[in-house]
């Protein structure tokens, strides 16, 4: 029976694990319903069970309805979410978002803390620290229960080698700062602990596939556009791109528009990025105003706050600036997602970020601009949705990241003594 360590022989590790997933994809689960799904006898899923309830990693949940043969009330199990947690961080170009996560992406102690004017590789990896030691001192079990750190990074990040390879907003980190060295040396609790860091896009992803709106798609990307930068996580078969050096998804760079396109943030001109910017878009606006022509969003001759939303809303009021913004805005949209389409074939593409707040009209008006692009007689019958997940998705992914990693690669079963 034992592997000559007194475990559990990997076929029967494997068994174990597949009963442990179907368990925790169903809200709660009988061994009856189990058996088949899983191609196990009732005794040995029964035994199975057991032992899992005995690690603490599935609990009972009473009893089922009797089947209509008037048989007995089945009991039924539960995956226990409490089992472990993860800390999960979200470094933004503003903010250090930190919660802790049990294993179903539920978050606990959610915290956004300004980065201020102190925004050198010391000082936030000083918030950090203040962050995890804030999360660990909240928890009764400590240190017991928690299967990793995960920190979400804006910019270019190696998540084999736990490095940020150059972050934009962070100017002055520098290029590859052993990131995860760095963080281990500040926090002393976390000597034994994994640690995961990755570009946050490819974490929004996966937030996306545990608990938004790509559940169960294999093939779809996110797009990300917050006030500065635009990124992509992209999922292909199942799996998620990172690339040859951990460029996949830096599609906010890709020009777009080379003749008379702005410069980015990145030195060159006409980056899909700068040319669906709400900078770009508020000196459209600004140079209408200069030329004399009426919209709701000057008042008394001045441009208020300008935001997408507020522009989109205006539209919908007949407003013809904001509806030529809109048009401008939805047509580089359908030419970045037209070359994405035609590069990864996606089957949905989800749009996180501020234009989630663009509505309707504007995912309209980009269907209709990509129907014109690339290869016109292709029916594209990419779904295009917004992101249902707010400003938490990066920590949730992120989570989402160490839990599958603790699952598929560390967890093993052994017989309790
Ligand atoms: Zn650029």
């Amino acid at each position: 029976m034992g592997d000559g360590e007194g475990g559990i022989k990997a076929h029967k590790q494997n068994n174990i694990r597949q009963v442990l997933n179907l368990i925790r994809e169903h809200e709660t689960a009988a061994v009856a319903e189990l058996a088949p799904k899983s191609r196990l006898s009732k005794t040995t899923v029964k035994k199975m069970i057991d032992l899992l309830v005995c690690l603490g990693l599935v609990q009972s949940a009473g009893k089922g309805l009797s089947t209509d043969e008037g048989g007995k009330k089945p009991e039924l199990f539960r995956f226990n979410p409490a089992y472990g947690y993860v800390i999960s961080i979200h470094v933004t170009p503003e903010a250090i978002l930190a919660a802790a996560s049990d294993l179903s992406w539920g978050l606990s102690q959610f915290r956004k803390t300004p980065v201020g004017l102190k925004r050198d590789l010391e000082s936030i990896l000083a918030l950090l620290a203040g962050e995890i030691r804030r999360i660990l001192g909240a928890k009764a079990s400590g240190r017991e229960k928690l299967l990793g750190v995960v920190v979400a990074l804006p910019g270019l990040a190696d998540s084999s080698r736990g490095i940020s390879i150059y972050s934009p907003h962070y100017h002055d980190w520098g290029r590859n700062v052993p990131f995860l060295d760095l963080l281990r040396e500040r926090v002393e609790e976390l000597a034994a602990v994994p640690l995961f860091v990755d570009c946050v896009n490819r974490y929004q992803a996966f937030a996306e596939r545990v608990k938004g709106v790509a559940v169960g798609v294999k093939n779809f990307m996110i797009i990300d556009a917050i006030t500065v930068g635009l990124g992509a996580g992209i999922f292909l078969h199942g799996e998620l791109m990172r690339g040859h050096q951990s460029l996949s998804g830096e599609i906010g760079h890709m020009t777009v528009n080379p003749v008379d396109g702005p410069r980015c943030n990145c030195g060159n001109h006409g980056c899909f990025e700068a040319m669906v910017s709400a900078n770009r878009l508020r000196a459209l606006a600004d140079d209408a105003r200069m030329n004399g022509e009426q919209s709701l969003l000057f008042q008394n001759g001045k441009m208020e706050d300008f935001d997408i939303a507020r522009v989109c809303e205006l539209s919908g009021q007949g407003d013809k600036l904001c509806r030529r913004l809109i048009d401008d805005v939805a047509r580089w949209f359908a030419v970045g997602l037209g070359n994405i389409i035609l590069t990864n074939d996606p089957e949905l593409i989800v749009i996180q970020g501020q234009y989630v707040k663009a509505g309707e009209c504007f995912l309209k008006h980009v269907r209709e601009g990509l129907r014109r692009i690339g290869l016109p007689d292709v029916e594209k019958t990419v779904r295009i949705e917004f992101s249902a997940l707010g400003e938490e998705r990066g920590v949730i992914g992120g989570a989402a990241v160490v839990i599958s990693d603790f699952f598929a690669k560390r967890l093993s079963f052994k017989e309790k003594e």
